[in-house]
C-alpha cells in the first residue's frame, strides 16, 4: 500500500490541474459582454443602400475595422461590413489594371449581398450585452467571425464590436488576481496550441492578387509572406488590404507582395514570430502587447511552422477545459 501521505499529495495535485484548468473558464463564465465595453468608442453603422466604394472609404477614414448593417426597409441590423468584404469584392471584379471594377464602382451594399449571400441562412451574429463573455468566445470560434456586434435587446441599439483582441486583453489586465495556472509555463508545443500543418503563406515574389485568392479560398485572417526558403520576411493579414482602399490603389491587383508590403501606411514593425519552446506565458504577453491577431511560429532559421491565433488561445484557455471544440471546420 501506498503511504498516505503520498497518496494526499497526489490528491492535491489532481485537484490543482482541475481548479487550473478551469480558472479561465469561470472568469469567462462570470464576466458579461457588458464588462467589455470601453467607456467611449467610435461606431459607425451604414445604411445597405450605400454604394460599397463609399462605405469602405468610410471605414478607412473613420479609422475602423468593420460596420453593422442597417436596413431600413426591415428596420433591422442585418449584418456586418467586414475588411474580408472588401477582400471579396475585389477578388470577384478584378481583371486588370487596366478594367475598372464595375462592381465595386456601382453596388450599393445589398445589391452586393444579394449577389455574394447566395444563402439567406446568412443572418448577423450578434450578442446581448448580459450574455457571458464564454458565450461571446464560443460564437466568434463557431461562426469564425472576427466581429461580434453586441446589441442591447431593449432598444435594438449596436453598444460595441467584440473581438477576440478585447476579449484577451480583458482576461490580461483583470486576470492578473486569478490564481496562475501551472499550463502557463508550459511549452506551446507541448501543449498543442495552435496550428502547424498546411500553413498558408505566400510568395514576396506572388501578385497582390494571388494573395487574395488565397484569403478568398483558405478563408484564414493572415498570410506569412515568404522566401524560396520558406523563411517569413513579412506578414499580410487581411486588415492590410484597407490599406488600397486608403490609397486608391486597389486598380492595380498585379503588384508583387514584395511591393504591396512597402506601400502600406499603417502596419506593424517586422514580424511578430515565437517559437515552438517558449511557454504560454511568454506567448500571451507578447502578443497582447503587440496587439496582433497572432504570432507567426518559426524555427530557428526563420522557416514557417505554424500560426499561433487569438482563437487558438481562447480555444485553449476558455473552450477546451469545457470540453468544446469550436475550431473544427
Ligand atoms: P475580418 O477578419 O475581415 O474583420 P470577419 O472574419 O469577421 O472579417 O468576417 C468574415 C465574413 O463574415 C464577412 O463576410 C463578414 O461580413 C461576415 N461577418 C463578420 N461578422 C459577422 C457577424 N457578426 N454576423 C454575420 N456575419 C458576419
Ligand atoms: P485586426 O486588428 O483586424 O485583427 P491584425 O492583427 O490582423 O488586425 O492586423 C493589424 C496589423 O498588424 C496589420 O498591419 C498586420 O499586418 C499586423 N500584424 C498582425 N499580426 C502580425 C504579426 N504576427 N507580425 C507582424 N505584423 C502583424
Ligand atoms: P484566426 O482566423 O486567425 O482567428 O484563426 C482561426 C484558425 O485558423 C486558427 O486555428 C489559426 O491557427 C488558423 N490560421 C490562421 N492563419 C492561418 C494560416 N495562414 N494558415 C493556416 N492556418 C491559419
Amino acid at each position: 500500500m501506498e503511504p498516505l501521505s503520498q497518496v494526499s499529495e497526489e490528491k492535491q495535485e489532481i485537484q490543482k490541474q482541475e481548479i487550473d484548468a478551469t480558472v479561465y473558464l469561470n472568469f469567462m463564465k462570470s464576466h458579461c459582454c457588458y464588462d467589455v465595453i470601453p467607456t467611449s468608442c467610435k461606431l459607425v453603422i451604414f445604411d445597405t443602400t450605400l454604394q460599397v466604394k463609399k462605405a469602405f472609404f468610410a471605414l478607412v477614414a473613420n479609422g475602423l475595422r468593420a460596420a453593422p448593417l442597417w436596413d431600413s426597409k426591415l428596420q433591422k441590423f442585418v449584418g456586418m461590413l467586414t475588411i474580408t468584404d472588401f477582400i471579396n469584392i475585389l477578388h470577384c471584379y478584378y481583371k486588370s489594371p487596366m478594367v475598372q471594377m464595375y462592381g465595386l464602382e456601382s453596388h450599393r451594399i445589398e445589391t452586393w449581398r444579394d449577389v455574394y449571400l447566395k444563402y439567406p441562412n446568412h443572418l448577423l451574429v450578434s450578442i446581448s450585452p448580459d450574455a457571458s463573455l464564454f458565450d461571446a468566445i464560443y460564437s466568434l470560434l463557431r461562426h469564425k467571425i472576427h466581429r461580434l456586434p453586441i446589441i442591447d435587446p431593449e432598444s435594438g441599439n449596436v453598444l460595441h464590436i467584440l473581438t477576440h483582441k478585447r476579449i484577451l486583453k480583458f482576461l490580461h489586465l483583470f486576470g492578473k488576481k486569478l490564481p496562475r495556472p501551472v499550463f502557463l509555463q508550459r511549452q506551446i508545443q507541448e501543449l498543442g496550441i495552435g496550428t502547424f500543418r498546411n500553413i498558408a503563406t505566400v510568395q514576396q515574389t506572388a501578385t497582390l492578387y494571388d494573395a487574395l485568392s488565397i484569403f478568398v479560398e483558405r478563408r484564414v485572417s493572415a498570410l506569412p509572406v515568404v522566401d524560396e526558403q520558406g523563411r517569413v520576411v513579412a506578414l499580410y493579414s487581411r486588415f492590410d488590404v484597407i490599406n488600397l482602399a486608403a490609397q486608391k490603389i486597389y486598380n492595380n491587383l498585379d503588384m508583387s507582395m514584395r511591393e504591396a508590403i512597402h506601400r502600406r501606411s499603417c502596419y506593424v514593425e517586422g514580424v511578430i514570430k515565437c517559437h515552438a519552446d517558449e511557454t504560454l506565458e511568454t506567448i500571451i504577453d507578447r502578443i497582447v502587447k503587440a496587439e496582433v491577431h497572432r504570432l507567426v511560429l518559426v524555427d530557428k532559421a526563420d522557416v514557417v511552422k505554424g500560426i499561433v491565433s487569438l482563437s487558438d488561445l481562447l480555444q485553449a484557455m476558455v473552450l477546451t477545459p469545457a470540453g468544446i471544440d469550436a475550431l473544427v471546420s
